[in-house]
């Protein structure tokens, strides 16, 4: 069996509302309805566990449960930071998970075809990152002034999901946990093991600012066409 841990406790503090953007309608529904449908449909991850803010269990659990989520196994409490959160919501998965893959919450565009091949990439490897092509040409700065280029052709941005051996993912969340880890392949990189990467879809955006928002809602409506 595979799990995947979905990353749902920010606070949301760039997106400038209220309400966390994990629970913004998109569609009619929750944004994290959206992402936890795309783990749902994919034949690859047997259980979800879910990490959000300990205020927002109970809407969560309402939302599982609107939604007839089946593979929804737990909802869990986060930390202050994303890795508490990860570690939080790996101390409540099922033990007998082969490959563990850890999602944001707020990326909803991920297809279950990535997700198979990065969860089957994993399998074959280890460890595995879906990522993204760096479109843009990257500038180094340093103070006010810029120094360097940094070739592109090198340059992948980290997207999620990112997938694991149950085992790895362990020893990886077991280090230090500074305030400076923004993904778990980090973590792995620390250990010195290699990491294969999967080519995604630029669609697999985060949803950050509420202009993000109105990106998501033309794929939505693309996707209805
Ligand atoms: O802050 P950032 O954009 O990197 O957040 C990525 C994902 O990690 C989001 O889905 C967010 O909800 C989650 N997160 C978390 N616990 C935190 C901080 C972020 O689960 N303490």
């Amino acid at each position: 069996m595979n799990s995947v841990i979905i990353a749902a406790a920010g606070s949301g503090t760039r997106f400038g509302s209220d309400i966390p953007k994990q629970f913004h309608t998109l569609g009619g529904k929750p944004l994290i309805a959206h992402t936890i449908s795309r783990f749902e449909e994919c034949g690859s991850i047997d259980e979800i566990v879910i990490v959000c803010s300990s205020d927002q269990i109970n809407s969560l659990g309402k939302i599982v449960i609107e939604h007839s989520f089946t593979k929804v196994k737990s909802v869990v409490a986060g930390g202050n930071t994303r890795a508490e959160s990860v570690k939080n919501g790996f101390a409540a998965m099922n033990k007998d998970a082969v490959i563990v893959a850890v999602h944001d919450g707020v990326r909803p565009f991920v297809t279950p075809k990535e997700i198979d091949a990065v969860v089957a990439k994993a399998d074959e490897t280890g460890v595995a990152c879906l990522v993204g092509l760096v479109i843009d040409t990257i500038k180094e700065v340093d103070g006010e002034m810029i120094v360097r280029t940094i070739d592109r052709k090198s340059l992948r941005r980290a997207l999620t999901p990112q997938t694991f051996r149950y085992s790895i993912l362990r020893e990886a969340l077991s280090g230090d946990l500074g305030e400076d880890v923004t993904d778990e392949c980090s973590l792995v990189e620390r250990l010195g093991l290699p990491i294969a990467f999967i080519e995604g879809s630029s669609r697999n955006i985060k949803i950050t600012t509420a202009d993000d928002i109105l990106i998501a809602e033309s794929f939505l409506a693309d996707q209805a066409r």
